[in-house]
C-alpha cells in the first residue's frame, strides 16, 4: 500500500514566553509564511473552533513567528493559546491586512507609531525588519511592566504612557502626552489599539495641523 504523506507543514508552538501575568508571546513555526510588518494572521488551536485576529510581533527575517497577545477577561482564544505547550498544533491563515503596506523606511523622513497595550506589535515587526528606520513609539498602558520587551527600540526612541503609575516616561494618558508634545510636521504617523484611543489621538493630531493623509490606522477592538 502507498502511504501518501501530507505535503502541509503544521504550525507547531515552539514556545510561550510570559511578560506579565496576561501578556504572553507565543512562538511557532514559520512553514511557508512570508509577510509584511504590519500584517496579521488569524490563529487558533488546530482542531478546535474559533480563531482571532493577531498582528505578526516578529520581523520579516526572523526563522520563527511570533505574536503578543493579552488575555482578555472572559476571552475564549486568548486564554487558551496561553495554555498551550511547546509542539502542540496551531491553525494558521494569513497572512492578511494592509496597515503598513505603504511604510517606507528609506523614503519616509521620520515615523511616528502610536499605540495602546499589544497595539506596539506591529511597530515591533517593523523595527526587528527596519531597524535603522527613523521612528518614535508613544505607547499607552495601564503600568510599566506592560511597556513589553522596550530594549527592543532604539534608545530614545520609546515612549511609555502610564495611567496607573508613576513609573513611565511620562504619568498620564498617551492623548494626554500627544496635547503637550510638539511634533515634527512631516510625520508618517501610524496608529493601532483600541478604537476609542485612536479617534481621539486623531482629533488631536488634526488640531495640530496634521492631515488625514498622514495617517494610517489599525482598529484591534
Ligand atoms: C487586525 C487585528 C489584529 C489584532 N492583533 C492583536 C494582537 O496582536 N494582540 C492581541 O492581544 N489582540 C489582537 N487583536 C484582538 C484579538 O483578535 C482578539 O479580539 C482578542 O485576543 C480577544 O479574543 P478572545 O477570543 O480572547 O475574546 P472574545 O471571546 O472574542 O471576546 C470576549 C469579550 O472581550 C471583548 N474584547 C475583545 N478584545 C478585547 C481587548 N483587546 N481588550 C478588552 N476587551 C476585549 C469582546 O468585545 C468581548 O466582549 C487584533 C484584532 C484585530 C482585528
Amino acid at each position: 500500500m502507498i502511504e501518501i504523506k501530507s505535503m502541509v507543514q503544521p504550525y507547531k508552538v515552539e514556545e510561550v514566553r510570559n511578560l506579565t501575568n496576561a501578556a504572553y508571546i507565543l512562538r511557532f513555526r514559520k512553514n511557508e509564511i512570508r509577510f509584511k510588518p504590519g500584517q496579521h494572521l488569524v490563529v487558533g488551536l488546530e482542531n478546535t473552533k474559533g480563531a482571532r485576529e493577531y498582528s505578526i510581533y516578529s520581523g520579516v527575517e526572523e526563522p520563527y513567528l511570533e505574536i503578543l497577545v493579552r488575555e482578555v477577561e472572559e476571552g475564549d482564544v486568548s486564554k487558551k493559546l496561553h495554555n498551550l505547550f511547546k509542539d502542540d498544533r496551531l491553525k494558521i491563515n494569513g497572512p492578511y491586512g494592509f496597515f503598513m503596506y505603504n511604510a517606507k523606511p528609506l523614503e519616509t523622513k521620520k515615523f511616528l507609531f502610536i499605540a495602546t497595550g499589544t497595539g506596539i506589535a506591529p511597530f515591533h515587526s517593523f523595527v526587528r525588519t527596519y531597524p535603522e528606520a527613523n521612528y518614535k513609539v508613544i505607547h499607552g498602558i495601564r503600568k510599566c511592566d506592560e511597556a513589553y520587551e522596550r530594549s527592543h527600540y532604539k534608545e530614545g526612541s520609546y515612549v511609555a504612557c502610564t495611567s496607573k503609575d508613576e513609573k513611565g516616561d511620562f504619568h498620564g494618558r498617551l492623548t494626554d502626552y500627544l496635547k503637550q508634545t510638539d511634533l515634527d510636521k512631516d510625520l508618517n504617523i501610524y496608529l493601532c489599539g483600541n478604537s476609542e484611543m485612536i479617534v481621539e489621538s486623531m482629533r488631536i493630531l488634526e488640531q495640530k495641523g496634521f492631515d488625514k493623509s498622514q495617517m494610517f490606522t489599525e482598529v484591534y477592538f
